[in-house]
C-alpha cells in the first residue's frame, strides 16, 4: 500500500521536477569581466547550449534526498539565508566555492571581499558559463537572479554596486555553497 502511494508521489513530481529547473535558464547571462550591458543572448545562448551535456536534472525528490533541508529551500525552492548567519559570510580563507547542488565550482576565494551586505560577496564568478542569470520580479523588486548553470539551483543575487574591475556584486547565499580549502603552499616552491 505504501509502495504505491509512495510511486504515486514521485510519478506526480516528476513531470514538474523538470521545467521547473529548466525555467531557470533566462535569456542571458552575467558573468566575466562583461558589464550587464555587453551582453550578447545568441552567444549566451550558444554556450549554455554546449555546455548541455554537463547538465544535472534531478527529481523534487531527488534533491529532497541529498541536500540538507537549509540547501534545499534556497537552491531548489529559491530561499533566502538570514543576513549575517551564513558560514561563508565572514569567511575569506583561500580557496574556491563549489555549488552545494552539483560540486560545480563557481567562485574564488580571489574575488571574495567583504561587502557588509549580510551574504558572502564577489565581484566575479571563477568561469562566466558556471552560472545562468535571470530577471527575478518577485517581492514586488526587480533584482538579477544568479542559479547555478549546470542544477539550475538558486544561488542568490547580482547587483551592480560592486568594486572594480567589474562593478559587480554576486551576493550569494552561504548554504548554496561547499567552500574547498586551497592545498598548503609548499615552502619550498616560494
Ligand atoms: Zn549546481
Amino acid at each position: 500500500m505504501f509502495f504505491w502511494a509512495a510511486t504515486a508521489v514521485v510519478g506526480f513530481l516528476l513531470p514538474f521536477g523538470f521545467p521547473l529547473s529548466l525555467t531557470v535558464f533566462g535569456p542571458y547571462r552575467v558573468g566575466g569581466n562583461k558589464s550587464m550591458s555587453q551582453m550578447d543572448p545568441a552567444q549566451n545562448e550558444a554556450s549554455e547550449n554546449s555546455n548541455s551535456s554537463k547538465k544535472v536534472i534531478k527529481s523534487d525528490a531527488e534533491w529532497r534526498r541529498i541536500l540538507t533541508t537549509e540547501q534545499y529551500c534556497i537552491l531548489r525552492k529559491k530561499g533566502t539565508e538570514q543576513p549575517y548567519t551564513g558560514v561563508y559570510n565572514d569567511h575569506f580563507e583561500k580557496g574556491l566555492y563549489k555549488c552545494a547542488g552539483c560540486g560545480q565550482v563557481l567562485f574564488s576565494s580571489e574575488t571574495k571581499y567583504p561587502s557588509h551586505c549580510g551574504w558572502p560577496a564577489f565581484y566575479d564568478v571563477e568561469k562566466a558559463e558556471r552560472v545562468v542569470c535571470r530577471i527575478d520580479r518577485s517581492y514586488g523588486m526587480i533584482r538579477t537572479e544568479v542559479l547555478c548553470s549546470r542544477c539550475g539551483g538558486h544561488l542568490g543575487h547580482v547587483f551592480q554596486d560592486g568594486p572594480s574591475p567589474t562593478g559587480l556584486r554576486y551576493c550569494i547565499n552561504s548554504a548554496a555553497m561547499i567552500f574547498e580549502p586551497s592545498p598548503p603552499q609548499n615552502p619550498q616552491s616560494r
